[in-house]
């Protein structure tokens, strides 16, 4: 049996953002679900309530060490008014994985969806209706024990906060400029890259900054110990396609296994584009850049679906795809995955989940 959950609502609804150029993640719903973690009492009190600054003692683990883990996954509105959620099974799977990677006590799977469906259906009308919008779910579990000593917490809360979100490309899918970072690296092999975990995304922040000096929107990460093989580019899993395959880096324990990788992947098998899963050297791109084989490359997430890569910069040299322009087969998957996720397409893989 799931643990029901207790819902209180809120007496002062907040003012929606317009819709037209909402930004990511700067507006919150009205509401926002809690569940609390004592050692001696397992998860605990599942409650929707109303949105809210919550208090945390100073001492508290999360701040200290880090013990945290996140998903992101997307709430959307169909023309015919049905809320649906993209694959939110698999979001639970990863976050489970998370919480063993990082020593978090794993979360009731059912219980977690049972959230998510009640949390998105009490706040349904903060869900953006044009096309290309969402609305944004954002899970996660903080460590809150007050102690400073090194060892997992005895005590979390595991939180749903959800933010409306626009369309990521207002204008139309735009290639993006990315630099294949060669300094700094995001995971190692035995390390927590597999985990959705804040210390990655802080570990990530100075390449991202220094690549943006240099007009360059996301970087392109290499392995940790060779600093040769492509793991993934920003917070996107990537693909690209080589004379007419298509490839993507095997799932190697340093790289997330991406949502949208996955049903990219599931799509290419559907059509019999042939693909690859495999170790892919930064040398191997730049030959096939060179020599006219590489034809699309593209990167995969919740938040831009699909991202074309127009220009790839390796140690100063500038390699054009797709003279700079969004390939054909990035369209197709684009407009498949997104027209599935609106309802305005067949859902043959019976990826959406209804609230
Ligand atoms: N890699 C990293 C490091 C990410 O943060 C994300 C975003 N969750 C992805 C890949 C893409 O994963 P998904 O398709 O599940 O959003």
């Amino acid at each position: 049996m799931v643990q029901s959950i207790d819902i209180q609502l809120t007496t002062k609804k907040k003012e929606k953002p317009p819709a037209k150029n909402l930004q990511f993640g700067v507006h919150f719903t009205d509401h926002m679900f809690m569940l609390d973690y004592h050692v001696d009492k397992g998860w605990h009190t599942p409650r929707i309530m109303p949105y809210q600054p919550i208090t945390l003692d100073p001492a508290a683990k999360v701040f200290h060490y880090g013990q945290t883990i996140f998903e992101g996954l997307k709430a959307y509105k169909t023309e015919d008014g049905r809320v649906l959620l993209f694959r939110p099974d698999k979001n639970i799977e990863r976050l489970n994985r998370s919480n063993e990677r990082l020593s978090i006590p794993h979360l009731d799977g059912e219980l977690v969806l049972a959230a998510l469906q009640q949390l998105v259906a009490v706040d349904q009308d903060w869900i953006p209706s044009e096309p290309g919008t969402s609305l944004y779910i954002r899970p996660y579990v903080i460590a809150t024990q007050p102690c400073l000593g090194v060892a997992p917490s005895t005590e979390y809360k595991f939180m749903i906060i959800m933010s409306p979100v626009g369309a990521y490309y207002a204008e139309g899918v735009k290639p993006v400029k990315i630099f294949v970072e060669s300094e700094y690296v995001r995971a190692v092999r035995g390390g927590v890259g597999e985990a959705k975990t804040a210390g990655n995304y802080a570990a990530g922040l100075k390449a991202q900054e220094e690549a943006k000096e240099q007009g360059y929107s996301q970087v392109l990460w290499l392995d940790g110990v060779h600093l040769k093989y492509i793991e993934e580019v920003g917070s996107m899993n990537v693909f690209f396609k080589i004379n007419g395959t298509v490839v993507t880096p095997a799932l190697n324990g340093s790289i997330l296994d991406g949502i949208t990788r996955n049903s990219v992947l599931h799509l290419l098998r559907a059509w019999n584009i042939p693909v690859e899963e495999r170790t892919i050297s930064i040398d191997e791109i730049v030959e096939a850049a060179k020599n006219g084989q590489l034809e699309e490359a593209f990167g995969t997430g919740t938040a831009a679906v699909i991202s074309p890569i127009g220009e790839l910069n390796y140690h100063g040299e500038k390699l054009i795809i797709h003279e700079g322009q969004t390939g054909e087969l990035s369209t197709k998957l684009y407009d498949t995955v997104t027209g599935i996720q609106n309802g305005v397409l067949a859902d043959p893989f019976g990826w959406m989940v209804d609230t």
